[in-house]
């Protein structure tokens, strides 16, 4: 099944108020440190990501930074619509039509013609300036029979996916960043709710979005994959939840995402991290399992507006925890 055309897709945009680096780190901290027992952030160079242990398809995270919103859960529920499918060259293109590269990572639906099944997606893909790319793409599924979880990189030239997509967008340069380090968790937010709150405490009507990497370690987290599309239609929270496979997923877990501090009449998703790993886990992540012992460490960088695409224009608020 051919990809929609982004030319021919609704669009909106909108600025994002731009914080210093500064001005997060001190954010960052202060929320972080109400979250977690021990907390660092620091401003510094972005490391080389395409290291162990974050493995992204670029190394760096700067360069006319955008947060992408396509689409959403209204195209998977009540009942899905196979027609949603997209492709992120087509719309990095788009969303930075003369950037010499691009990177863009985030979460989503995988695509389903692939593997003849619906499955989560964990966007890592960088295009060249000579248009050749580099795909670190996973997709994570529920395998039929024991329902375990399975995942697979994509196929090289598979730059597809399905539904929905929260993608941070990017050059992919080198440049400064916000590093976070946190430890033993104490309170009830997970890592990205808290990155969330604390930015949204800090700012507040002025609306922030940021994006980038985080990885689990020493720990667990519970995280979903989608089953197969439902027969039956998904009214309700209940029946996502259902329809949900949960699993506890233990690290070393790479996520890759966005959160923004409001919706902005954009119908957007606060925040979205899918994780792929390198021992077969992946999927839609929730919370830590493991308080006691979890760490945390992320790189992640600011944007500076919001694009969104094809926003549903019958919507509901089910299935976007
Ligand atoms: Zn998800």
């Amino acid at each position: 099944m051919a990809a929609l055309n982004v030319e021919q897709l609704p669009w909106a945009e909108k600025s994002l108020h731009v914080p210093s680096l500064s001005e997060l780190k001190t954010a960052l901290s202060a929320g972080l440190n109400k979250n977690f027992a021990e907390v660092l952030v620091e401003i510094q160079d972005c490391p080389d990501l395409t290291a162990a242990p974050f493995y992204l398809a670029s190394s760096g995270l700067s360069g006319s930074q955008t947060i992408v919103d396509v689409g959403g859960p209204p195209f998977l529920a009540p009942t899905v619509d196979r027609t949603k499918i997209y492709d992120l060259v087509n719309i990095a293109r788009k969303v930075l039509p003369n950037a010499p590269t691009v990177y863009l990572c985030g979460a989503g639906a995988g695509p389903h013609p692939l593997i003849s099944s619906n499955c989560e997606g964990i966007f890592n893909l960088k295009i060249n300036e000579d248009g050749s790319f580099v795909n670190e793409t996973h997709i994570a599924r529920v395998t039929p029979g024991d329902e375990s979880c399975a995942t697979m990189k994509v196929p090289h030239d598979e730059t597809k996916f399905a539904l929905m997509a929260n993608l941070y967008v990017s050059e992919g340069q080198k440049g400064k960043v916000i590093h976070v380090k946190c430890k033993k968790r104490l309170g009830e937010d997970n890592f990205i709710t808290a990155c969330r709150n604390a930015v949204y405490a800090a700012f507040g009507e002025k609306h922030v979005g940021m994006g980038g990497v985080f990885i689990l370690k020493n720990g667990s987290a519970h995280q979903h994959v989608m089953r197969d599309f439902s027969s039956t239609p998904l009214n309700n929270d209940e029946d996502v939840n259902n329809w949900l496979k949960f699993y506890n997923m233990p690290g070393i877990l790479i996520a890759v995402g966005t959160f923004v501090t409001d919706e902005m009449d954009l119908d957007l998703r606060l925040q979205h991290f899918h994780s792929f790993s390198k021992s077969n886990w992946g999927g839609h992540y929730h919370y830590d399992t493991t308080p006691e012992t979890v760490e945390y460490e992320a790189y992640f960088n600011v944007g500076s507006r919001i694009i969104r695409i094809d926003q549903p224009v019958v919507t509901h608020k089910i299935g976007r925890d």
